[in-house]
């Protein structure tokens, strides 16, 4: 049951498969429940960079710049942490990953020309001036349900989306969750679209190099990813885990997020990540971390 119910790295199939015929044949009753306990320890470890994962690189693309500064105590803080005039911009960001030859879209921000804080060009024509087009994008990946990160993904219907199962769950409800951008995801809820409800992290291609991450809390199935680059090192892009810096190194929680405890679990994981593989941690929203990437169209290797 568990082995079967745990999503192996491709690096641990094999093994998986060569144990399951040797426990077919005569492997002592002690020997075997080692041997299991051996696999599942291995399956339990985070995918380790495979030596031979062709090169990832990551593309920061703008898809939005809030048109006025945002007072954040108002709404950003349940422990009134901030005086009444810290006001921060906000920027919105979607992300280009690159795999050998395959594509993956993290986040796709506003749709242009739908509000104030939408961009004026839009992430496909960003594509292009990259040579990728919507239909190459093999994954199209996302933090959460709302609408500042979900406004572009229509042009993506033919990608596989990579979504946490609380946040399907809160969009295919009747009527969705409050906040969910349901209309966003009409290839994937009326047309047929392929996609995971991801109920765990996903190691996307099956080499370490890329995995989303399980972290509820701002929505019931928030997720960050992991990019692990040559050159740069590990990247954690962590959607709305937390908005802004001050959130981030405080521990601060804005009142409108879906669960407090989650939240907090989920800030704990991501920051011991960081600090055990020293990784670069960006908070999407914050203009302040837009510098720790190449600025476009530039990749980040
Ligand atoms: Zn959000």
């Amino acid at each position: 049951m568990l082995l079967r119910n745990i999503r192996a790295p491709q690096a641990f199939s094999g093994k998986l498969r060569t144990l399951n015929s040797i426990r077919e044949k005569t492997m002592p009753r002690t020997l075997r429940t080692l041997a299991i306990a051996a696999c599942v320890a291995a399956l339990h470890a985070a995918p380790a960079l495979a030596q031979n994962a062709p090169e990832v690189t990551l593309t920061r693309i703008d898809c939005g710049t809030g048109a006025k500064p945002t007072l954040v105590a108002e709404r950003f803080t349940d422990t009134f942490a901030y005086s009444k005039d810290l006001a921060l911009t906000f920027t919105f960001s979607c992300y280009l990953i690159k795999h050998g030859s395959e594509y993956m879209v993290w986040d796709t921000g506003f749709a242009p020309g739908s509000n104030p804080n939408a961009p004026k060009v839009g992430i496909v024509d960003r594509l292009k001036e990259l040579n990728v087009t919507p239909d190459q994008v093999k994954y199209v990946g996302i933090s959460h349900f709302h609408q500042d990160h979900t406004g572009q993904l229509l042009p993506f219907g033919k990608a596989t989306l990579l979504i946490g199962k609380g946040d399907w769950d809160g969009i295919t409800a009747n009527p969705p969750m409050q906040g969910a951008n349901a209309l966003g995801f009409t290839p994937w809820t009326k047309e047929g679209g392929k996609l995971e409800a991801l109920a765990t992290d996903k190691d996307v291609f099956g080499d370490g190099s890329v995995v989303v991450l399980r972290t509820p809390g701002h929505t019931p199935g928030h997720q960050s990813l992991l990019v692990r680059l040559k050159e740069k090192g590990p990247v954690i892009l962590i959607g709305d885990l937390t908005h802004f810096r001050e959130n981030y190194e405080g521990g601060g929680v804005p009142w409108f997020n879906f669960d407090r405890a989650q939240t907090v679990a989920s800030l704990e994981r991501i920051k011991k990540m960081a600090s055990n593989l020293n990784a670069t941690v960006i908070i999407q929203h914050d203009l302040r971390d837009i510098g720790k990437l190449p600025a476009f169209p530039a990749a980040a290797k």
